[in-house]
């Protein structure tokens, strides 16, 4: 006989715990810290980078003052697009590893 846990259980179990994932991430983003939900952003125009600080807080910097948060934010336009808050630009989100292997395999 299989003694495999029934799956519906299982995922009764789990749901709860994706809402306190998805409240605990709003919380953190609340703060400051990045979520690592998707990839850190840089202004192709400006340079404008963003970056993380050892205790997590998402920050922006700029050469030659990398780790020095410069206090801006890019403003998300949609899903994949943000604003550079310095100069304006359009930035898409970079793809992440997983979705440039996708790409290459297409
Ligand atoms: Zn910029």
């Amino acid at each position: 006989m299989s003694r495999d846990p029934d799956i519906d259980d299982l995922v009764e179990q789990i749901r709860p715990l994706a809402e306190q994932l998805t409240a605990l991430k709003a919380q953190m983003k609340s703060l400051g810290l990045f979520t690592h939900d998707r990839e850190l952003l840089q202004c192709p125009r400006c340079g404008l980078m963003e970056d993380v600080t050892h205790e997590g807080y998402l920050i922006t910097c700029r050469e030659p003052d990398l780790g020095i948060d410069t206090g801006l934010r890019f403003e998300p336009i949609t899903e994949e697009s943000y604003r550079c808050p310095s100069c304006g630009q359009t930035v898409q989100e970079p793809l992440s590893e997983g979705e440039k292997q996708e790409g290459l395999s297409a």
